[in-house]
């Protein structure tokens, strides 16, 4: 059975990436709720939070708690939703585990429209400053050497 973030992950198939590295990678939703709508992946398979090992989980949550700090304090963002969904009746929808990052701009721009090549590059380039947050944050935490 393919995995579209299995195939992500290998290379074999496309995303925009933010960040990969310490077995994550943080690439651009394919249909954003928001400007800058996140996804937080391991790149090993697991189905959903429940099945992830703890070390891991660790480094996904410290990632995405990064993110939400680069979004709120640094990029002016009126507020950010991190969330994951486990299970089909819990709206999962792709069953490889991912943390969402979502932030909220007040600017009425919500919906779940294709991602546009111009707009995933445009939030490449708003995100390019930040990166090294989700580094610093998985070395405060203790996670990464
Ligand atoms: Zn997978």
């Amino acid at each position: 059975m393919a995995c579209i973030f299995c195939s992500i992950a290998a290379g074999e198939a496309e995303s925009y990436q933010v960040y990969r590295g310490h077995g994550l990678m943080v690439i651009l939703d394919k249909y954003p709720v928001s400007r800058g709508h996140l996804l937080v992946i391991p790149v090993e398979h697991y189905e959903a939070v429940q099945d992830t090992p703890p070390r891991l989980l660790a480094k996904a949550w410290v990632a995405a708690s990064a993110l939400a700090h680069v979004y709120r304090s640094r990029l002016g963002a009126r507020g950010v939703k991190v969330l994951t969904n486990s299970g089909r009746i819990a709206g999962q929808v792709i069953f490889h585990f991912h943390i969402h990052v979502i932030p909220y701009w007040g600017d009425g721009q919500l919906g779940r429209g294709v991602l546009t090549r111009e707009e995933a590059l445009s939030v490449l380039e708003m995100l390019e400053p930040h990166k090294g947050v989700v580094e610093e944050y998985l070395k405060g935490a203790g996670l990464v050497g």
